[in-house]
């Protein structure tokens, strides 16, 4: 009873975490996203009325429903990216805390969950997935293999998983030849790349799989409009995490059918 107490209070704790992060992670992406040099600095404003947000405006996921996704001061609405990302932090730490545990190991994976929340809303407001976010994602698992002791064989793996995004990227090419135009964005083809140092070539096949489908979930239930489209950074973000909170026993299985 006492250790589902604790548990149960860890994560409330992961997922106030997460949720602030992603708050955060939103503000700065969308100063970003509007050419604001210091994206990381400054109190947060409306993006509407620039008025400065107190901190009854900045309780994550609360402040949004409490005011329906409106301004306190004028009204506005407040993007709906603010609630998602919000959420989607909560839901990645408490995944990440309930899947590895409090180890050491933990550290590794909140900086791959934030890194990718980060890149997803980049990709999201600007169909842009930064080279220096994605130099961030790949330093990160560097600086683990180390940290970790992870020896040759690591890297090995990590080697073998690189023919997924190769593959793929050999693929991209022939079709932008038979095609004449862009198949696939360059930067998805990087962030595979990175991906590919987390991941073995099978949870890396299973996370385009996964990216793909959800994509196509997405554009059948908003009927595919061009002003809800999506970028497809996000979409493969997402399967990367579900790949490294649930994939495991999804290969387990796939495999155990041969
Ligand atoms: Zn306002």
């Amino acid at each position: 009873m006492e250790e589902q107490l604790l548990t149960a209070y860890l994560c409330f704790w992961l997922a106030v975490l997460g949720a602030v992060l992603g708050s955060f992670l939103d503000c700065a992406a969308s100063r970003w996203a509007a050419g604001d040099p210091h994206p990381f600095q400054g109190r947060s404003r409306c993006g509407s009325c620039g008025h400065t947000l107190g901190a009854r405006d900045l309780v994550p996921v609360f402040s949004f429903l409490l005011r329906r996704g409106r301004c306190r001061y004028c009204g506005a609405r407040i993007p709906a990216r603010c609630l998602v990302s919000e959420l989607a932090g909560a839901a990645a730490f408490l995944c990440l805390g309930l899947r590895f545990g409090l180890s050491l190991e933990l550290g590794q994976w909140f900086a791959f969950a934030a890194l990718l929340l980060a890149l997803s809303l980049t990709d999201w407001a600007a169909r842009i997935l930064p080279d220096k976010l994605l130099l961030l994602l790949a330093a990160n698992r560097a600086v683990w293999f180390f940290v970790l002791g992870h020896g040759v064989r690591e890297v090995l793996e990590a080697a073998k998983a690189f023919a997924v995004p190769a593959a793929l990227l050999a693929l991209v090419l022939i079709m932008e030849k038979l095609l004449g135009r862009e198949a696939m964005g360059g930067g998805d083809i990087k962030l595979l790349f990175v991906l590919a140092l987390y991941l073995s070539w099978a949870e890396l096949f299973l996370t385009l799989l996964a990216g793909c489908l959800l994509g196509l979930i997405w554009a059948a239930l908003t009927g595919g409009k061009a002003k809800t489209a999506m970028p497809f950074g996000p979409f493969l973000a997402l399967g990367a995490m579900l790949t490294v909170c649930c994939g495991g026993p999804v290969l387990e299985w796939y495999f155990g059918l041969f």
